[in-house]
């Protein structure tokens, strides 16, 4: 059934141009919206508000979602590669199916708030592989969040753990739409980086791989495999798919960027991550700028932030304006579209209830978007044409239940941390 908006101004998410009048907001993963003359009685008044596209974060980490406070590592990280192995890499090992299930639901929950109804997610749980991607594919659903989902494939944690990544990666991509995920060239040998490659090419599927975050991944890829790690993906043919994912790619060479230009790749900048492990900032150069699009790495659950950061971050380290910023924001849209994802059409929308003290238009709406906006004017929210979001209260769910089981799992999580 379909859902009618009347007295909307709507914001062409695209060409900015503001149209008031009354939509039409068809249901189903394909669906459409159309301006209508007049609406039934039942329709929903939007007062004049600001109703534009939801938003969707290009690289998600829904695994971290119950380190939110938890106890401090063992030891002080003093590098990335500490990082990982003393908080991520510790924490990621010690998952089981209901953690992850309740991560996957406050992830999922809190996207539903922030206005973001697609998530592109890269999961990791070693040793609780079979049956993750989809304990967090249910999750998602039942919420009503869109996903594209990942195992992250590594050689870390051993054979077995590697085994389990490679069958959970298939298994799931004979059932649904997903990527093969990896986590980054210097934790992947030869042999899984080209079996990674190899189900991705039967599943019509991409990669979905960290590149470059740190100098260490580009110091032990050229001590391991004598070349960078562009070279080396571009050999395996990881590049040679649209639907390839490469996140960071901060600290690659001008021949590297050549290489990244030169394939169908796309790239997602997780700017407040880069600043949290110190790890450099991503420069745009030679990188073409519809193919970057932006994600939170796990640190949150909000677009918005995320491309203020960017914005405010990068304005002159990558020489960013507004309209630039905005882009890169909106690119993950083209890649969901341009790959034939279902789920992110323009019956995604939010109902913004901006308080401005200045006048908004299309000549100044990016200003309001970048210095004006906050999560906290997301008042509705409609994913696939069903209402997922009404006066910023979850309606597929039940919030409380959500947020009491992830308590009492993260409680769980971090009893196992500290033995
Ligand atoms: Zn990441």
């Amino acid at each position: 059934m379909a859902i009618y908006l009347k007295n909307a101004t709507y914001i062409d998410w695209q060409t900015l141009a503001f149209r008031p009048g009354h939509l039409r907001v068809e249901e189903g993963p394909s669906g459409t919206i159309e301006f209508v003359d007049s609406c039934p009685p039942d329709a929903f008044d939007c007062q004049g508000k600001l109703v534009t596209k939801s938003f969707a974060c290009g690289h998600h980490h829904i695994y971290s979602a119950l380190a939110r406070g938890m106890p401090p590592p063992e030891k002080k990280p003093v590098n990335f590669y500490e990082i990982l192995k003393y908080i991520w890499w510790h924490l990621d090992k010690r998952l089981d199916l209901d953690m992850i299930r309740a991560s996957a639901l406050v992830s999922a929950l809190a996207c539903a708030k922030n206005g973001v109804t697609f998530v592109i997610d890269h999961h990791a749980s070693p040793f609780s592989v079979e049956g993750s991607l989809e304990a967090i594919a249910e999750a998602f659903e039942q919420v009503g969040v869109g996903h594209l989902l990942c195992y992250e494939l590594s050689d870390r944690d051993g054979p077995e753990s590697r085994a389990a990544g490679l069958k959970e990666t298939e298994e799931y991509l004979k059932r649904r739409p997903g990527l093969v995920g990896l986590h980054a060239s210097f934790s992947v040998g030869d042999d899984l980086l080209q079996r990674a490659v190899d189900l991705a090419a039967t599943y019509d599927s991409g990669i979905h791989i960290h590149v470059a975050e740190d100098p260490v991944d580009e110091e032990l890829t050229l001590k391991e495999h004598g070349c960078r790690v562009m070279p080396r993906l571009q050999k395996a043919g990881a590049l040679d798919f649209s639907k390839t994912i490469l996140a960071h790619c901060i600290h690659l060479d001008d021949e590297e960027r050549a290489i990244l230009a030169a394939s169908q790749a796309y790239v997602v900048q997780n700017v407040e991550s880069n600043i949290n492990n110190e790890v450099g900032t991503f420069t745009s150069a030679a990188i073409p700028p519809e193919r970057i699009m932006l994600g939170t790495d796990g640190m949150h659950s909000d677009m918005i932030r995320s491309a203020q950061w960017t914005y405010f971050h990068c304005k002159t380290l990558d020489t960013l304006d507004l309209p630039a910023a905005y882009q890169r924001f909106r690119n993950v849209h083209k890649y969901l579209q341009a790959n034939i994802y279902k789920g992110d059409g323009e019956n995604n929308l939010i109902i913004l209830d901006y308080d401005t003290p200045t006048p908004v238009h299309q000549d100044n709406w990016l200003g309001h978007f970048f210095y004006g906006l906050n999560a906290s004017h997301v008042r509705h929210v409609i994913a696939r044409g069903q209402w997922l979001v009404k006066d910023r209260k979850v309606l597929t769910v039940d919030e409380t239940d959500i947020l009491l089981f992830a308590q009492t799992q993260a409680q769980r999580l971090w009893a196992k941390l500290t033995t």
